[in-house]
């Protein structure tokens, strides 16, 4: 008897567990439909047989209770009124109608039999987000956030609660509250996480932000885009581009040469390493920055240290420079000795991303891979080998520590930016390999150089095609201080200072790829860059609220409209349109979409 009974009990608890359950598939279903409701998106026939399936027939809920009252009388231990089995065996039953009346289009009766059902089990929450479906399906938005309100208070049981804030944050949405929804989605995906779930509270960002982010590709990708923006200093923001994806738009009017912001790379080689001496580390920069290790240069630095203002005039100079003047000693690698560093801080930042490619590195096996990358590319034309340095450079700074190494491509704030980068899909044709004879080879050499990192050969095609698209290349700077002397200057000297150029730097900038491009840019680099922590990007011409800001892909040289537009499809795969490009009127569109 006590056996049956708490049979009876368990399979009660399973009704309802099966209701649940089926009442997720509702709720996906009603994700996909929209925060619009209505009886239609409920109408899939599978959850419905498969709530047939699992709830009891009539035939035998009503056996087990004859079974129970015809039971030889041995005293329960919890005392049982077959009266109450009946009322809870009617429940169930209007439970089951309700829900059919729902799917078939009849909310009104189904809300009254759940207002019935209720006011008998106030307390069953799974019913409770049923009826606030319901509610919701006939837009009586309020009554069913109440409902939701009472489950959150109340109920303990975290896929209910789920579905509770699921159900609330689509009533808010209806109500254009998409704060308060968004909020309540987060809290459903922080008790269950399910996709549907995610999207919903994409669109209410999107509402709520509507020209933020364009491609919301990524989960994150609200949150990385403010990001960015918030270091564009108040004068830009990233968002949603006519153009291509993303852009980067002004947020104020600025002048024209004014700086918009400042910003680092988040990587660059020398070019020249790449053309000479790239088995060889520069000795005259900063592995890290590109600081040449002789940043000012002070003419007639022997007279002018003589000076007694010479304290003064160092402080001066210093400070206008940002610099410090004279050479820089720095600090070298300890393995190779050859990598060396400008300041401390550079060596913290460098040491972790060379170490994973210095060639002094004890491990035989690592160096030969190294030395069969050097070897494999020492073979190809400038452009392509600085393309495999940059390479080699941004899989070790995913692999530096800090970043996941058995995840590579996945962790780190550099995967949040990598991610984001244009770049172009491994071909689907290749279903064996995405890589050719030669980036087979260079790619088990980076396999071996990374030993134990999972790169695949998608991850190795991606990180190729992003340097592709968005490596720049700029030259960099030394000064040189020009001194006269001037009795009418209190410092005894009158000072003029001059741009060496120092060398030419591949990079792969952060915030600047995001700019689109323009034959006639609206941005500009402005030099001197003296190292690649601090590119500063200013304004060409003055800049209206609003407008897009770009920068040009192309090197600065005079070429011909047809020249620009084909190198651009060549090398970026889009068609240019911009206004210097479309005001002539001799362009032959078709040649170029061939
Ligand atoms: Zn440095
Ligand atoms: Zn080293
Ligand atoms: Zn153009």
């Amino acid at each position: 008897m006590l056996n049956r009974l708490q049979s009876l009990k368990k399979n009660e608890n399973l009704i309802k567990f099966y209701f649940n359950n089926n009442y997720n598939n509702l709720t996906r279903y009603f994700c996909t439909g929209g925060s619009g409701g209505g009886s239609d998106i409920f109408s899939t026939k599978n959850s419905k047989d498969a709530i047939n399936s699992t709830i009891r027939s009539k035939e035998d809920i009503e056996e087990e209770i004859k079974g129970f009252q015809n039971a030889p009388q041995i005293k329960p231990k919890i005392p049982v009124d077959p009266a109450s089995l009946h009322l809870s065996y009617s429940i169930q039953i209007a439970i089951q109608k309700a829900y059919d009346e729902f799917m078939n289009g009849k909310p009104e009766e189904a809300l009254k039999r759940y207002y019935w059902v209720l006011s008998h089990t106030p307390a069953d929450y799974a019913v409770r987000i049923q009826r606030a479906t319901v509610l919701e399906s006939l837009s009586r938005l309020d009554d069913a956030i109440i409902d939701c309100n009472t489950v959150i208070k109340n109920s303990t049981e975290g896929e209910i609660l789920s579905e509770a804030f699921v159900i609330k944050g689509i009533c808010l949405v209806r109500k254009e509250k998409y704060n308060e929804a968004i909020v309540a989605f987060e809290k459903s995906l922080l008790l269950i996480h399910n996709p549907k779930i995610v999207d919903l509270k994409r669109e209410a960002e999107m509402m709520l932000y509507p020209d933020t982010v364009i491609v919301p590709n990524h989960e994150d990708d609200y949150e990385f885009f403010n990001g960015l923006s918030s270091t564009l200093m108040g004068n830009a923001m990233v968002k949603k581009s006519p153009i291509h994806g993303r852009g980067i738009f002004a947020t104020r009017d600025i002048e024209e040469e004014e700086l918009l912001f400042e910003a680092p790379s988040l990587l660059s080689i020398s070019t020249n390493l790449a053309k000479h001496k790239y088995e060889k580390h520069d000795d005259e920069h900063c592995n890290n920055c590109h600081l040449s290790l002789q940043p000012v240069e002070l003419q007639n630095d022997r007279e002018i240290s003589k000076s007694k203002e010479f304290p003064k005039i160092e402080d001066t100079l210093s400070r206008m420079t940002n610099l410090p003047l004279g050479s820089i000693s720095g600090v070298c690698c300890p393995n190779c000795n050859e990598a060396i560093f400008c300041s401390s801080e550079c060596e913290a930042q460098g040491m972790a991303r060379h170490r994973l490619i210095c060639s002094g590195t004890p491990s035989n096996v690592h160096t030969n891979f190294l030395n069969k990358f050097y070897h494999d590319i020492s073979k190809l034309d400038d452009e392509e080998r600085t393309e495999y340095l940059l390479m080699l450079q941004v899989f070790s700074l995913q692999y530096t520590t800090g970043g996941n190494q058995d995840e590579p491509l996945r962790s780190m704030q550099m995967d949040q930016f990598l991610k984001r980068l244009v770049h172009t899909e491994p071909s689907k044709n290749h279903t064996t390999s995405y890589l050719s004879r030669k980036d087979m080879k260079i790619y088990q050499s980076i396999k071996g150089i990374f030993s134990n990192r999972e790169i695949t050969q998608e991850i190795y095609h991606r990180v190729k095609s992003i340097i592709r698209l968005n490596a720049v290349a700029f030259p960099t700077s030394r000064i040189k201080i020009l001194s006269e002397k001037n009795p009418m200057d209190e410092l005894g000297y009158s000072f003029d200072f001059q741009e060496i150029p120092s060398q030419q730097l591949a990079s792969i900038l952060m915030q600047g790829s995001f700019f689109n491009h323009s034959c006639e840019p609206n941005v500009f680099i402005a030099t001197p860059v003296v190292n690649d922590k601090s590119i500063r990007f200013c304004t060409r011409r003055p800049i209206k609220k609003g407008e897009e800001l770009f920068i040009s892909y192309l090197d600065g040289e005079k070429l011909t409209t047809e020249k620009r537009r084909t190198t651009l499809k060549e090398t970026y795969s889009f068609i240019c349109n911009c206004q210097a490009c479309t005001s002539r009127k001799t362009i032959d569109f078709l040649s170029i979409l061939d």
